[in-house]
């Protein structure tokens, strides 16, 4: 008996309406099943949902910021109501471990709770006598319609780091999911929906390629944030500005871990497994070449291949959970083990092996086993590609500075980490290290919502970062007004 599948209908002006053309498979990684199928979408929906959004901006704008922050703690409240359902859609539609869908519903519900302080974020500055007698005040006003366009790997936080700050700015929007993972947006948007959301005010157009171009390059759009592989964030960010768009692109990453041979062996093994492997390798913010200097070859090293042994690979829509689930597609997984392949041509050795790994209970699932690759050198392909997949390169250094000159040959610019128990080398390491999100003795640290999400070099394009108060100025824009008024002698009120 054939299953029935899941539809993706598009969000527009507060109508759920599906689109009759032609649709893409939408697969549960753990087994390899389709489970939905998405529209590969028109310029003909672009247009009604970009129309929709145009229509509601007015009245939005006009709502006052603590009413539109009531709309937002209502929705919250709904995602808390219905967290684990999210979280189970999270882990069928993008295959990571229960545990890692409740971070990922989690981190973006506190983007929500930081965005229910606009009234606070939005308040401008005014300075009584600039001149004699004349005031200026600067206030922040929303840009109109915004839009996002979102990755697979985090299909709930990701599009969460975007239209929330957006809204609560008083901006209406448009988001368009990745075509792999459009089944917990649709979810998270019915709860929008309930909370009481006027119409037009979030909308959501299914789709790729033409859909993106036809949102870069629509007259009534007037920003755009996007997430993704570093070639599209690129391509995103010089359309969207052509087109007169305010835009930041986050683009893809490659993350360094610097161990130490002070470092304290079980805290960074544990950093460094979490860092590598967590979410099966598929994160921006991995840690995905670890720097072994010095003796950390012969304390860490060893403790880290063991781990990497004993990690667990298996499917993630059941109670029993593995330590981590599959990646995202067939093809991907080809590519991932089509890049070991490289990596050991080009002379790595490979102390753990994640190539063969069969997993009984879901023999079609898209699986890769955890994988060290050890003595990569730079110029390999696996030095300098992101893999995204769960593999680790080891690197070999003989002290701080040449692990921070390596780190430095980057093209990204996302983050890095160092473990040691010393003060002065994580300094040096703070300071020195080209990238824009730095831990010291943790894995790899995506920003919280309060803060920036902060990636530099080939790793984000646009002057101002998703999250935190550059988020609230990324949504608005200021004006400035200088006032003077005359004194009308003695018709003046006060006089009387
Ligand atoms: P992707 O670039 O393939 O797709 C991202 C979005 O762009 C999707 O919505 C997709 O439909 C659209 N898209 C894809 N190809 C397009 C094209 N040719 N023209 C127009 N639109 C196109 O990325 P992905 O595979 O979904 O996600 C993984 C990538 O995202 C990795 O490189 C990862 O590092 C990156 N990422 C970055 C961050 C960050 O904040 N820096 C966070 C998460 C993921």
């Amino acid at each position: 008996m054939s299953k029935i599948l899941e539809t993706c209908p598009n969000f527009i002006g507060g109508e759920w309406l599906l689109s009759p053309l032609a649709t893409t498979p939408v697969h549960n990684p753990s087994t390899g099943e389709v489970i939905a199928e998405c529209p590969v979408g028109s310029v003909a929906d672009v247009n009604a949902a970009v129309a929709a959004a145009h229509a509601a901006f007015p009245a939005w704008m006009e709502t006052p910021p603590v009413e539109r922050a009531r709309i937002l703690g209502r929705f919250k409240m709904l995602m808390e109501d219905h967290f684990e359902e999210l979280v189970r859609s999270n882990t069928r539609e993008n295959g990571k471990t229960l545990v890692e869908s409740r971070g990922d519903v989690k981190r973006g519900m506190e983007v929500v709770e930081f965005a229910l302080g606009v009234p606070s974020l939005m308040m401008g500055e005014v300075l009584e006598n600039m001149a004699r007698g004349i005031d200026c005040e600067a206030i922040r006003q929303p840009l109109g319609v915004c839009v996002g366009i979102t990755p697979f790997n985090f299909p709930a936080m990701v599009p969460l780091w975007m239209y929330p700050i957006a809204i609560a700015c008083g901006n209406t929007f448009v988001l368009k999911p990745s075509e792999k993972v459009p089944l917990t947006a649709i979810k998270i948007a019915r709860l929008f929906e309930k909370a009481g959301l006027p119409k037009g005010v979030f909308n959501l157009v299914h789709g790729g390629r033409v859909v993106v171009d036809a949102l870069l390059t629509h007259p009534q759009v007037k920003a755009i944030s996007f997430v993704g592989s570093t070639p599209i964030a690129k391509y995103i960010y010089e359309t969207g500005t052509k087109h007169g768009k305010r835009v930041q692109s986050n683009g893809g990453a490659k993350n360094y871990v610097i161990l130490m041979p002070d470092a304290d062996v079980e805290n960074s093994t544990r950093g460094v497994i979490e860092a590598a492997f967590g979410c099966a390798g598929e994160r921006c913010m991995a840690g995905s070449t670890a720097v072994v200097v010095g003796g950390a070859a012969k304390s860490v090293l060893p403790a880290l291949i063991e781990a990497t042994k004993r990690i667990k690979v298996g499917p993630t829509d059941r109670e029993a959970q593995p330590d981590m689930g599959a990646v995202i597609t067939r093809q991907h997984r080809d590519r991932v083990l089509e890049l070991i392949e490289t990596g050991v041509k080009e002379g790595a050795q490979i102390p753990a092996d994640g190539r063969g790994v069969k997993v009984s209970e879901a023999p079609n699932g898209f699986y890769v086993g955890a994988t060290i690759l050890d003595h990569v050198q730079t110029g390999m392909k696996v030095a300098n590609e992101e893999i995204f997949g769960p593999v680790l390169n080891v690197m070999h250094m003989e002290d701080l500075d040449r692990a921070i000159e390596l780190a430095n040959q980057s093209v990204f610019g996302n983050g890095a980490s160092i473990f040691t128990r010393s003060g002065k080398a994580a300094r040096e390491f703070k300071h020195r290290v080209n990238c824009g999100m730095v831990g010291i003795n943790i894995g790899v640290p995506a920003s919280m919502a309060w803060f920036p999400f902060n990636g530099r070099n080939d790793s984000f394009f646009g002057d101002l970062h998703m999250q935190g108060r550059e988020g609230v100025q990324f949504f608005t824009q200021q004006k400035v007004t200088t006032s003077r008024w005359f004194s009308y002698g003695e018709g003046d009120i006060w006089h009387r």
